[in-house]
This record gives structure tokens, sequence and C-alpha cells, in this order.
């Protein structure tokens, strides 16, 4: 999440930090509008399903398509409302009309988590940081958490484990090269339009490349959440050379 007169306080997991936000606080809802909101392939995945839509009427209903730097790696965003003020879609007078399922950068705010992977190892570290910006009157509510309940307080735990496994995928050296036309395609299939994904596991096109079990593609079929999981292992097993996913010995 963007907004202006941002400050980043840096913190630590076990710190302790005051904040509190519900209905009653003076600004409620000022942080919903004019955003710049990623969202995650996890994030797309548990809106769609609160809102009971296909990834493809989601996808083209509510975000917009960005390229990242350098890989051009797809990314969507949430689009925000053509009104004045920029509003979230699911903005209402009530709040959030989508908050039990509402984007990780919503869940965290106002703490900032930065991911980093070592080259080599592929181990994760990571910081945190307090975003301190002057609309926000949250930081004024008698509520003290650590980071860490913060962090369970709002239920992050999966969206982060998810999350990180595609960062990982997007941000890795090896695609600072950049990829093709087509490679950006695959890679925003198996990120975000699992409807397509669901297709090709429908043909049986996925039991001549790969060696899978009848059972666990008939759950591919069922189960979104676990079809965004078998994308994520087919994009590292593209892109990263990393997997568990063994080729079907011809
Ligand atoms: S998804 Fe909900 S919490 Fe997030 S910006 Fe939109 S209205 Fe606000
Ligand atoms: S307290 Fe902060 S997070 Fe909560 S509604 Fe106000 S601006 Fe948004």
């Amino acid at each position: 999440m963007e907004s202006n007169d941002k400050k980043l306080q840096p913190i630590n997991r076990e710190e302790k930090f005051s904040f509190a936000c519900h209905p009653g606080v003076p600004c409620f809802t000022e942080c919903c509008r004019n955003l710049t909101l990623m969202l995650t392939p996890y994030d797309l995945l548990k809106l769609r399903k609160q809102l009971n839509m296909t990834s493809s009427d989601f996808i083209d209903k509510y975000t917009r398509l960005e390229f990242q730097n350098p890989s051009g790696f797809p990314v969507l965003f949430l689009e925000m409302k053509k009104n004045s003020e920029k509003t979230c879609p699911f903005l209402t007078a009530d709040g959030c009309s989508v908050y039990e399922a509402r984007p990780s950068a919503c869940r965290i705010y106002p703490v900032a988590r930065a991911t980093k992977f070592h080259a080599v190892h592929g181990t994760l570290s990571e910081a945190f940081y307090l975003i301190r910006e002057d609309h926000c009157r949250g930081f004024e509510q008698h509520r003290n958490w650590t980071v860490s309940e913060w962090l369970k307080d709002q239920e992050l735990e999966e969206y982060l484990k998810r999350n990180d496994e595609w960062t990982e995928i997007i941000m890795h050296p090896s695609l600072k090269s950049g990829l093709s036309n087509q490679q950006r395609q695959f890679a925003y299939t198996l990120s975000y339009n699992l409807d397509t994904l669901k297709k090709i596991v429908l043909s049986g096109r996925l039991s001549t490349i790969f060696e899978l079990s009848e059972s666990y593609l008939t759950n591919l079929a069922k189960d979104d959440f676990e079809l965004l999981n078998f994308g994520f292992q087919w994009l590292k097993f593209a892109f990263l050379g990393k997997t568990d996913l063994k080729l079907k010995r011809i």
C-alpha cells in the first residue's frame, strides 16, 4: 500500500507498538483510497473465492496488469475506482466489504515486511517496519502488540507462506535477463489465471509431461488452492530449475 507523507520505522518481530483500527477511529477507511495495491496470487484467489467469481472475471473487473522490472514478470494490482478520491472498489460506507478475504497488504498494515532470498541457498531473511502516515490515527489507540502478535491477529501466516513462495520465484536472479512473451504468458497463467490452468489439467496434458498420480490430478481439478500450489511448483521447475515435480519418462 502506498500513500503520501509516509515514514518507515524499523521494528523487530518481538518489539511492541501501540495501534488499533476499528470503526471508532476518526480516520476510519481513510487508508482505503488512492492505493498502489499489489495482489499476490494468493490474495487474488482468496478474494475471488469470497466473491464467488472465476479468475478471468475477477481479473477483468478489478485488476490492472504491470510487468516487474527487470524480469518482466506479470504482476496484478487492484484497480481503484475512477471517482475523485480513487476509492478501493471494495470500500463501502460500513468499511471493507471483503474484510474476511482482504489482501495481505491490508492485513499487515501498519506493519511492512521486506524479504530477501539468499542468491545461492535461497534462505529467507525478513525485516519489519512500522508505516507511519499522518492520516492514520490508529497509533493513538492504546492497544499494544508485538509484530508477531499483530501478524497472528491478522491471520497472516498462510498469506506470508504462499506470498514468500511466489516472491522467491519472481525475484529470482535467474530471471534478471528478462522473460520472453511466451514465458510471461506462462507465468501469468500459473500465478493468476487458474481457470486456464484448470483447463490444462482437465485436458489430460499434464500427465504427458509430469509423473502425477490420478488421485493428485483429480484433486487439482477440484481444489483451486492445490492448483495454485501446483502452479508455483511448475514455475519453480521452469524458471528456477528446482522442484519436486518429475518429468515423465518416455
Ligand atoms: S480491500 Fe478492504 S481493507 Fe483493503 S483497501 Fe479495499 S476496502 Fe480497504
Ligand atoms: S487507523 Fe489507520 S489503518 Fe485504520 S482506518 Fe485509520 S488510517 Fe486506516
